[in-house]
């Protein structure tokens, strides 16, 4: 597992060893996270996905 921190909420977020960027993960409050990797450095940035709320 990574430690990261969230950029949202400054919280700690583990991703996977194997995640890969362009994966989506939802921290616990709530902000959707998209791996980026960045010259071999996975980190997160906040998933712009504004507008229609197309779940369920
Ligand atoms: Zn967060």
């Amino acid at each position: 597992m990574v430690k990261l921190t969230c950029p949202i909420c400054s919280g700690p977020i583990n991703i996977p060893d194997d995640a890969l960027p362009g994966e989506i993960y939802e921290h616990d409050c709530g902000a959707m996270l998209e791996v980026v990797n960045n010259n071999g450095t996975l980190s997160l940035k906040l998933l712009e996905n504004v507008g229609e709320d197309w779940g369920e």
